[in-house]
């Protein structure tokens, strides 16, 4: 696994969507993030990513927050809400718009779809099929209500991941132009990280390995806004249930609040992460100053990791 130097004025950001849905998975993450960011005197931002998402309900953003709490992660800076200020992303829909590097597009799902070819084998996304895009010319972004595409250009992304190393990505194959603006009169996830991870001063992106094609994505941005220095990533792999697909609500409850509810201690929640990064055999319950000196990125395994019944048993058991 390549080494990455960091330096003291490294930056990280826990990005929790306030969907209610902080679940073990996403527990891990940032767990590992926090962790990491604290052995290595890389100063932490809480963003919350309140526009990636249709319907945040009251009061999910402070419950989202007090969670992270709950579990031991503290952080420099923050909690910075994106909803509060949309005029940076508007400043950088401007400058793509103004040289032809961004279209509207009214098109709508169906009528995308008809155009694409078959989407391959477990790839959930439709490519933007480039006869559908219209000829380019700078034009003033004016018109927030519809959605807006980037002009994505057909080159091989290349970065070094911290986890998996070298890494290749290729987004106009997997997605062709992507929406960065979408007709709520909101950026788009894609444009709002890179805004706000280089507005924000992050340097190092941690998160799980679904977002791994949207790292190709983001760079690109990055490429085309001009701005430097685009950070490190490095991607974990996710957690599963025992069917092998992805941690979710088939496979039971697994939010924090409902454990929460249920009187388990954060420290079994952390003892059983601990136990998925390969810090103990068993789970045992652990504290968060434990988990932060102990956890050592080399010792996490490259396989995803599996949420077992036995797993669940253990967090609810009374010792
Ligand atoms: N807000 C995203 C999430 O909660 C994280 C996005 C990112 O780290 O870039 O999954």
């Amino acid at each position: 696994m390549p080494a990455t130097a960091h330096t003291k004025t490294d930056r990280t950001r826990l990005a929790p969507s306030p969907t209610g849905a902080l679940h073990l998975g996403n527990a891990r993450t940032f767990l590992v993030n926090w962790a990491l960011a604290r052995q290595q005197n890389c100063q932490i931002v809480l963003r919350i990513e309140d526009l990636d998402s249709p319907r945040v309900k009251p009061g999910a953003i402070e419950q989202t927050i007090d969670l992270l709490a709950w579990l031991g992660m503290d952080w420099d800076q923050g909690p910075l809400v994106q909803s509060h200020d949309l005029e940076p992303y508007r400043h950088a829909m401007r400058s793509l718009a103004g040289r032809g590097l961004a279209y509207s597009c009214e098109l709508t799902r169906g009528q995308i779809e008809d155009a694409a070819s078959a989407p391959q084998e477990g790839v959930h996304e439709t490519r933007f099929p480039k006869e559908l895009r219209p000829p380019l010319r700078p034009v003033r972004f004016d018109r927030e209500s519809t959605n807006w595409r980037f002009v994505c250009p057909e080159e091989v992304v290349e970065f070094v991941d911290e986890f998996r190393g070298p890494t290749r990505v290729l987004p106009s194959a997997e997605v062709g132009d992507y929406v960065i603006w979408t007709r709520r009169g909101q950026p788009s996830y894609q444009l709002a990280v890179v805004v706000d991870d280089h507005r924000q001063g992050v340097t190092r992106v941690v998160r799980g390995d679904d977002l791994l094609g949207s790292a190709g994505r983001q760079l690109l941005l990055y490429r085309a806004l001009g701005l430097r220095p685009e950070p490190s990533y490095c991607h974990l792999p996710l957690v599963r249930g025992s069917d092998g697909r992805r941690l979710a609500k088939r496979h039971g409850d697994t939010r924090l609040t409902a454990y929460r509810q249920q009187g388990v201690p954060a420290e079994r929640i952390i003892g059983l992460i601990a136990r998925w990064c390969g810090i103990i055999e068993k789970p045992e319950p652990m504290s968060p100053e434990v988990f932060r000196r102990s956890l050592r990125i080399d010792r996490i395994s490259c396989e995803d990791i599996v949420f077992s019944e036995e797993d669940e048993r253990w967090l609810q058991a009374r010792s």
